[in-house]
Order: structure tokens, then C-alpha cells, then sequence
């Protein structure tokens, strides 16, 4: 394997990782070389995806203890942490004027407000070498759609809060970016289908590549931005999308 995609002896933590997208970018970091630890809340869908080789971490990333204790268990079972991917996240689709303030705060909460907390928990593990934070964002941290405030607004804010970890932390030589999936088929977007009539054909007709993402689409680039390829690469917000965002 070329040392530029080499992630062997690294140490990476995955919120989310027991299923969908992060499940994808597990076994990509996995298949690379890195050790993973997966933090979920749901302890069946941790030990299921724990069969990829990683290990897991039951944690709930809304709360501050519990992204401190994820990240100590990081430390326990590898003495170092690498890689930190923030990829948990959920839903609550309905109009702006419709959505309670109940759902506002858990989405972002689980969305932004995690990717924070556990930014400031991994800080001084990944400032120890160096280190690679990779933040997931969305189509919609780019465009707006009617039935997706909350979300919108954190995935918006995923993009620039990455931009601020690049500037503060360059000097640290922890790069942080953001992946931009495109429509990827996992539970967050089979519920989303059944909410919102005509998505499913309106997604495919609007994606070049003319094909729904699956998971593991975003593993090559999750692989690069862990990278020694990467090194020179900070604050960016890439779309892996099939060409959607491209298309005007
Ligand atoms: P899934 O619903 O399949 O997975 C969500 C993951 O987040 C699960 O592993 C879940 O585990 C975890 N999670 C949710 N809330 C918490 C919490 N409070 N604490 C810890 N873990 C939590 O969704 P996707 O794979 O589709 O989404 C993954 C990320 O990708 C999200 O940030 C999403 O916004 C983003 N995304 C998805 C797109 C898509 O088309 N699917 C498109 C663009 C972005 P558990 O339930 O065990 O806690």
C-alpha cells in the first residue's frame, strides 16, 4: 500500500460508527491499516458492527461526560488517538414553522454540539502527534430544503465550524475537514423516503451518476482526509455526491 493512504498503528474513534455512513468509513479506516473505535448508542448495533474488527463504545455524544469518556477509552485501548471522525447525527423533518423547540435543540445538539464536544474532549490526544478531524456534513450545509431547518442549520455550521478547528489548530498539525455526502441509502434517508412523498425518484433524477450513494462510497474519501495524503489539506468541505451538487 502507498505511505500516502497508509493508516497503519493509527488510532481512530467514529461517532455513529455501528451503522449507515459511519459503518462505511469503519471498515475503509479499517482496511487501511487503523485501529477503530466505534461510539453508538444502541449496544446490539455496536456489538453487530464490531465484527468489521473495530471495537465499540457505548456513548451518548449530546452529552459532555460521555464524549470525555468515549475519548478516555480511546487513550485505554490504544494509548493514542489519530484519527476522530463526527459523523453521528439525526433528523426531525418538518416545516420551519412547524418544528418544536424540542427538536430543534435534539438536532442540534446531536449534529453540531457533539461534533464540539468532541472536538474539545480528543484535543490534547490528537495534538499529542498530530491528528486528522473529520467532520460530516451534508448536500445541506450547501442548499436549503422546506422540510429540514434544525438540520440544515447544523450542517451548515459543521462546514464552519471545521473551518475554524483548520485555523486554530493548523499550528497544532491537526487537519480537520468535512465530507459533504451526497443521497446515501441508510436508515436516516429510508425514513426520509417515507416522509417525504417522491424523494426517492426526485434524488435520482437530480444525481448524475444517477444512483442512490451507499455507505461505503464514503470511505475512500474518509481514507484520504485520514491520511498522509492530506497533510497540506485543511478547512475544506468536500462532496462525495455522484455529482449533485454539481449539477445546477
Ligand atoms: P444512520 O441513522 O444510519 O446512522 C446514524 C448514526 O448516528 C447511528 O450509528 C447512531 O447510532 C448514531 N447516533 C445518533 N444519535 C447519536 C447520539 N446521540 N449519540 C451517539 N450516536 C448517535 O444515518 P446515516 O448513516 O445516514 O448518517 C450518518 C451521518 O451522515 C449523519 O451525520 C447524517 O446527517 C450524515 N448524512 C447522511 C446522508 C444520507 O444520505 N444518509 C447525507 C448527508 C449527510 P445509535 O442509534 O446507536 O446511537
Amino acid at each position: 500500500m502507498s505511505k500516502l493512504f497508509d493508516l497503519t498503528g493509527k488510532a481512530a474513534l467514529v461517532t455513529g460508527g455501528n451503522g449507515g455512513i459511519g459503518l462505511g468509513i469503519v471498515e475503509g479506516l479499517i482496511e487501511a491499516g487503523a485501529k477503530v473505535l466505534i461510539v453508538g448508542r444502541d449496544q446490539a448495533k455496536n456489538e453487530a458492527a464490531a465484527r468489521t474488527g473495530a471495537s465499540a463504545f457505548a456513548a451518548d455524544v449530546t452529552d459532555e461526560g460521555q464524549c470525555r469518556a468515549a475519548v478516555a477509552e480511546a487513550e485505554r485501548l490504544f494509548g493514542r488517538l489519530d484519527i476522530l471522525v463526527n459523523n453521528a447525527g439525526t433528523n426531525v423533518r418538518k416545516r420551519p414553522e412547524e418544528l418544536e423547540t424540542a427538536d430543534w435543540h435534539k438536532v442540534i445538539d446531536t449534529n453540531l454540539t457533539s461534533t464540539h464536544l468532541m472536538c474539545q474532549a480528543a484535543h490534547a490526544l490528537l495534538k499529542r502527534q498530530g491528528g486528522k478531524v473529520i467532520n460530516i456534513g451534508s448536500m445541506m450545509s450547501i442548499f436549503g430544503v422546506p422540510f429540514s431547518p434544525a438540520y440544515a442549520a447544523s450542517k451548515g455550521g459543521v462546514v464552519q465550524y471545521t473551518k475554524v478547528l483548520a485555523t486554530a489548530w493548523a499550528a497544532d498539525n491537526i487537519q480537520a475537514n468535512a465530507i459533504l455526502p451526497g443521497w446515501i441509502d441508510t436508515e436516516l434517508t429510508r425514513g426520509a423516503r417515507r416522509q417525504v412523498d417522491g424523494l426517492h425518484d426526485r434524488v435520482l433524477a437530480r444525481t448524475p451518476a444517477a444512483r442512490w450513494g451507499e455507505p461505503r462510497d464514503m470511505a475512500g474519501l474518509a481514507v484520504f482526509l485520514a491520511a498522509p495524503a492530506s497533510d497540506f489539506i485543511t478547512g475544506t468541505a468536500i462532496p462525495a455526491d455522484g455529482g449533485y451538487s454539481a449539477l445546477g
